[in-house]
């Protein structure tokens, strides 16, 4: 069986939902689909549970009416039956009627979490509906009932596994399974969720736990792409890539595939194919454990990166002088992205500045302390194994004529990155694909 999962966008209005049926009518064979709920709504839930927490009733109700107004439209132009309208108006305004019974009540996170679990419980159920009237052999299983985090707020893949298997059994022989991405419960229960953009990882654990053949991403655009095309002239999906090239790629910041998602399918050798709902004839990309020697893949850029570097004096050559200067930072919860060391001193990028000038304080106990901000961390990815040669020279050679504040090589055999100015930005992405994928 595939796991297919569909991105807000992909369900992101009436007809978007009957494109999604249609694929699934095409393929003909069993499917097991995993829905995000349609583009906008998590974040107008999470607007009205903003609301709730700052006591403000009256705007989280107008969020709410105005959420259902367009909701019921929807309605409208989904079903052609009065049949499954009526059915899917009277699920919604129970639905609309659940979000405004928070508004009279304490608010806490646990009201947040089941209120941010509604979008997609709507959205599956609107799908589901929609197949129903249109003849398809569908069932929607909850994902509260089998998705659940243990006690560290990570899945629980045993219980998952087990859980889910006991439901397939028992819904044996259907063509289709819908359920939940994002949603799940945590060790006691309650409602919880997988962070935003969960539903990539919702899928890549259900695919782990039913042993899918494949987990596909379908999303709005064709794929991953060698290079970010916001900034670069030509850009082209990759084919394939391995599954750490893609983890690589997803911490950088290609918005396609949240990076959670490669661990489960990596781990249960899974393969992940990148799809376009709007283009379903293209090939995307297809993520697995094949690696192509020798040939670099795709160039990423991560945005508002701040380096520090902490020259030691008397530490100099000291024994724990690097995890004093590493606990400053997990003191503050600020994790750190690329690290540079020298015997006398140590260099670091992080994402997250919000604690800069209480980390550069406390810095300063070990060292003189440097900062430089409007910084950006060019990566490139692919076989970048150091038993190869020549490959990071490829790269270090275009970046000759820009101002290299930190190189990052040997941290893992798939990428080599460069802490750059953001000015200096586009210059870098552009020759680097011109050289390393155009020349
Ligand atoms: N609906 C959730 C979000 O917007 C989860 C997802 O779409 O992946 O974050
Ligand atoms: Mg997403």
């Amino acid at each position: 069986m595939k796991v297919m999962k569909f991105g807000g966008t992909s369900v992101g209005t009436p007809e978007r939902m009957k494109s999604v049926a249609s694929l699934l009518t095409n393929s003909g064979e069993q499917v097991f689909v995993v829905l995000s709920a349609m583009s906008g709504t998590t974040n107008s839930l999470v607007e009205i549970s903003n609301y709730l927490y700052k006591k403000n009733p009256e705007k989280a109700n107008e969020v709410i009416d105005s959420l259902e107004k367009a909701y019921m439209q929807h309605v409208d132009n989904l079903y052609s039956t009065e049949e499954y309208r009526n059915t899917t108006r009277d699920f919604l305004r129970e639905e609309f009627d659940y979000l405004r019974s928070f508004t009279t009540e304490l608010f806490t996170s646990f009201e947040e979490k089941n209120i941010v679990a509604q979008g997609e419980i709507i959205s599956t159920n609107m799908v589901v509906n929609y197949m129903k009237e249109n003849g398809f052999d569908v069932v929607l299983l909850s994902a509260l009932d089998f998705m659940r985090t243990d006690k560290n707020e990570e899945p629980d893949s045993t219980y998952i596994h087990d859980k889910l298997n006991v439901i397939m059994d028992k819904e044996a022989g259907h063509q289709v399974y819908v359920t939940q991405g994002f949603i799940c419960r945590n060790a006691y229960g309650e409602i919880d969720n997988l962070r935003r953009g969960g539903s990539d990882y919702s899928a890549s654990l259900i695919g782990a736990a039913i042993d899918a053949e494949e987990i596909q991403i379908w999303t709005d655009i064709d794929g991953m792409h060698n290079n970010d095309p916001r900034i670069v002239e030509k850009t082209e999906a990759i084919s394939q890539l391995h599954f750490e090239e893609a983890a690589e790629l997803a911490y950088f910041g290609a918005k396609i595939l949240h990076p959670t998602c490669i661990q489960p399918a990596k781990h249960a050798g899974i393969p992940v194919r990148l799809k376009n709902t709007m283009q379903p004839e293209a090939p995307g990309t297809i993520i697995n454990s094949e690696k192509v020697k020798g040939k670099i893949k795709a160039v990423a850029v991560k945005d508002n990166i701040t380096a520090i570097k902490v020259k030691s004096s008397r530490m100099l050559l000291a024994t724990g002088f690097l995890r004093k200067v590493f606990e400053t930072f997990e003191g503050y919860q600020t994790a750190i992205d690329m690290v540079a060391t020298s015997e006398v001193g140590v260099s670091m990028s992080i994402d997250n500045d919000v604690h800069l000038n209480e980390i550069v304080d406390e810095l300063k106990k070990y060292g003189t302390v440097t900062v430089d901000t409007g910084m950006c961390i060019v990566c490139v990815v692919g076989d970048l194994d150091w038993n190869n040669v020549g490959f990071e020279t490829m790269a270090t050679e275009v970046m000759k004529n820009i101002p290299v504040r930190m190189i990052s090589y040997g941290g893992s055999n798939y990428n080599i990155s460069f802490l750059i100015r953001e000015t200096d930005k586009k210059q870098a992405l552009q020759s680097l694909s011109d050289t390393l994928f155009y020349k």
